[in-house]
């Protein structure tokens, strides 16, 4: 059976070289060849032996999920959307900023959380990313950004930094995720440092401290209530794991920890969560987390049943967080053209937990109506 090298990090590409009978300074040079260099052809890998070359090609595959399409907004926001096969699409979203190049990348096909106001939930789950599918992403953009990334020649990077803040909870993929973020990391691969990767979570407590043991990155989680009540029911993991103890998870994240916050996240919704004692109840809640908060207005999908905050709301939101002594930003709505905004990336997912089809028998979609998912295809 080929090997896909693109699911190895380094430790796990010098056991397969191992295995194969080669040393491992071949396994770092192919291993350059692949992130630093963006090379997928074994062919054009110059500096390794003809015979190695030649095994290679018998043994071993570079194979990323193919791309399916790539739009480019008004704004510069730039979508691609990837084949994971057997009918299953997941979004990745480019986002230049001055000072940044920021790429949003996915971990599932689907989710299996059921947040109530996000588009990605509504469709279901379908399955975890491989390792290869998931770095395979940041490797297919930066080639089509048309720059390798120059992790040691010191040059400029089109992607400075990356979130896993598309489709799926990525600490629900946990064994894939950290060979991902452990080559994002790597010299020889992309050489990103630990504050500028960032994983964001829903809140699956053990798995924050599990990925504080095996590879701490800049941690972002979605709050978005500031009491369980409410919690509860916008995002349901929050029945199994309540605020006090993702608050105290927090706290243990930080201590080991690349930046010394973590990053809440709060999707402003209209009448549900965005009042002022909401904004005092949440400065209550965190009063021992350090934390900065970034709040999102709501991005509207089909049949979502929720509405984005008034911009008035927002700011006097912020403002109360800020009066408290939170640094708090709001985030701009980017790439609404192509759908790429947070929360309306869709991709296509055949639903294996059938949520789609439980929610149109049962009208359990928070619309009452809902009955399927529009694709954003
Ligand atoms: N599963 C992870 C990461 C992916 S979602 C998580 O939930 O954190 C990335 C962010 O987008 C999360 O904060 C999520 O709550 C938010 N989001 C989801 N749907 C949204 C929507 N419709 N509008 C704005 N933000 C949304
Ligand atoms: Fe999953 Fe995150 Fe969407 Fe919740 S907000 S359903 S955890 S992708």
């Amino acid at each position: 059976m080929t090997a896909n090298l693109l699911d190895f990090d380094a430790d796990g590409l010098t056991a397969w070289f191992a295995q194969q009978g080669e040393k491992s300074f071949r396994a770092r040079q192919v291993l350059r060849w692949m992130h630093q260099r963006g090379e997928g052809d074994f062919n054009a890998m110059t500096d390794i032996a003809k015979s190695l070359r030649e095994k290679l090609l018998l043994t071993a595959t570079v194979s990323p999920a193919p791309t399916i399409s790539d739009k480019l907004s008004d704004d510069g926001t730039r979508k691609f959307l990837f084949d994971v096969g057997n009918g299953n699409a997941v979004e990745t979203v480019f986002i230049p900023e001055d000072d940044r190049g920021t790429l949003c990348i996915s971990s599932q096909a689907g989710c299996a959380l059921e947040c109530a106001f996000c588009s990605t939930g509504r469709q279901g789950f379908n399955r975890n990313l491989s390792t290869a599918e998931i770095i395979g992403q940041l490797w297919q953009a930066n080639r089509a950004l048309g720059h390798a990334p120059a992790s040691n020649d010191g040059g400029e990077r089109i992607i400075s930094n990356v979130v896993l803040m598309g489709m799926g909870e990525p600490l629900a993929n946990f064994d894939n995720l950290v060979p991902a973020l452990r080559l994002m990391l790597d010299d020889n691969a992309y050489g990103l440092s630990r504050r500028r990767v960032t994983v964001s979570t829903s809140g699956i407590v053990p798995a924050m401290d599990r990925l504080a043991a095996a590879c701490p990155v800049a941690l972002a989680v979605s709050l978005h209530a500031a009491t369980d009540g409410l919690r509860d029911k916008l995002v349901p993991i929050n029945r199994k794991y309540p605020l006090a103890d993702l608050m105290a998870a927090c706290q243990r994240y930080l201590v080991h920890a690349p930046r010394d916050f973590v990053t809440f996240e709060y999707v402003m919704l209209d009448g549900v969560n965005d009042s002022d004692a909401d904004a005092r109840a949440l400065l209550h809640l965190v009063r021992d987390v350090p934390c900065k908060f970034n709040l999102i207005p709501f991005n509207p999908f089909p049949a979502s049943g929720f509405k984005r905050s008034p911009a008035e709301r927002v700011r006097r939101f912020a403002s109360i967080l800020i009066n408290g002594g939170i640094v708090t930003t709001t985030r701009k709505t980017r790439g609404v053209d192509i759908d790429a905004a947070c929360g309306q990336l869709a991709g296509k997912v055949l639903d294996r937990s059938r949520r789609t089809l439980r929610s149109a028998e049962t009208g359990a979609g928070l619309a009452g109506t809902f009955a399927g998912v529009e694709l954003h295809l």
